[in-house]
């Protein structure tokens, strides 16, 4: 198992499949100018089965998703994920994506074993997805999401971030679009991972915001929370349910202390939190010959150096070095 010295256990493994991205949403990159990761560099598709298959028979991880970067740039997602589903025992497997491209492979990917996708879109405004997105490409993400629900990658969840002066204002049209079309909408608070280094804490949009707004439009009665660890949404029954809404508020109610996460990075690199400061290098050992067994002692000890929490309100918090689109989100 992966445990700490908190003892919490890690079953969810976030893997990254690429760092590159066909949009460039304000708050993850820059427009211009950052560096990717040199093809060598990269985990093969090979490598990366090899990794899940030791993580899931050897270290107890019994969820996958697959994230980036923008995962459905990576050529051979699909037969990672048909690689992936042969595995025993079996992890669920879901795929957290800008839902561009998902209208072409939503069935390839079904038939592969994904069980479920996240798809994320925040705004319901063409002009607006532009703005926030610096890509022209609303549609696509709309069409995409159709294609996952048709094709029973369900429950489709839609991750949004919501951003003041952009799309703030448009928390209950999101809901009542995404409670019409079957989605289950999460907003999540912005957290300072972008690659400019922008993120402000006065100026971000927080859950209580964001619960204030949905509540002029509908009656929110608490779920409590949703499986804390590993889908850190508290969530609500909207107007007494079937249809929920959920906030993922990780700046100001933060959940390290259920956290079950361990991150691989698509160049190889075990991560223990999205801001954890240090990686350790399993495509090292992997390239050099490792067994599973020295592999899994590697990611075993970096487990163990897991940090009790981000901090992100501690005064001395400090931003990782690499963006969301390079960790995984
Ligand atoms: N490209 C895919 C996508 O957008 O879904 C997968 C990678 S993206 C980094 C994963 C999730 O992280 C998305 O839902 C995105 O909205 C979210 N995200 C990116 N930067 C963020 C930030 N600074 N704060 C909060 N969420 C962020
Ligand atoms: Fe790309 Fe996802 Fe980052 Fe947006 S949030 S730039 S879609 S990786």
């Amino acid at each position: 198992m992966l445990v700490d010295t908190y003892g919490r256990v890690a079953t969810d493994l976030r893997v990254s499949l690429t760092d590159r991205c066909n949009l460039r949403c304000t708050y993850c990159m820059p427009e211009e100018g950052l560096q990717w990761l040199a093809k060598p560099d990269l985990l093969t598709d090979d490598e990366i089965v090899r990794l899940v298959d030791i993580a899931v028979r050897l270290l107890g991880v019994e969820e996958v998703r697959f994230t980036g970067g923008e995962p459905l740039l990576r050529p051979g997602l699909v037969g990672i994920v048909e690689r992936v589903a042969a595995l025993r025992p079996r992890p669920r497997m879901s795929l957290t994506t800008n839902g561009i491209g998902l209208r072409r492979t939503a069935t390839a990917l079904k038939a592969a074993g994904l069980d479920r996708v996240n798809v994320s879109l925040d705004t319901l405004r063409a002009d607006v997805f532009k703005t926030l997105t610096r890509r022209d490409r609303h549609q696509d993400v709309l069409d995409g999401l159709r294609a996952a629900h048709d094709a029973g990658l369900t429950p489709v969840k839609v991750n949004t971030v919501l951003m003041p002066g952009l799309n703030e204002d448009e928390a209950p049209d999101l809901l009542s679009w995404a409670v019409a079309h079957d989605y289950e909408l999460r907003f999540i608070e912005q957290m300072p991972l972008d690659a400019q280094h922008g993120w402000k804490r006065d100026r971000m949009v927080t859950a209580g915001d964001i619960l204030a707004s949905l509540r002029t439009r509908f009656e929110l009665t608490p779920e409590g929370a949703d499986d804390r660890g590993s889908a850190p949404a508290e969530r609500w029954l909207v107007d007494g349910g079937p249809h929920r809404v959920g906030v993922i508020a990780s700046v100001t109610r933060p959940f390290c202390a259920a956290c079950d996460r361990t991150r691989l990075t698509a160049d190889g690199q075990i991560r223990t939190c999205l801001f954890a400061r240090e990686e350790t290098d399993l495509r090292g050992a992997l390239r050099a010959g490792a067994p599973d067994e020295e592999i899994a002692r590697r990611w075993r000890l970096a487990m163990w150096g897991k940090k009790a929490g981000a901090g992100l309100d501690d005064p001395a918090f400090i931003q990782p070095d690499r963006p969301m689109s390079a960790i995984g989100g």
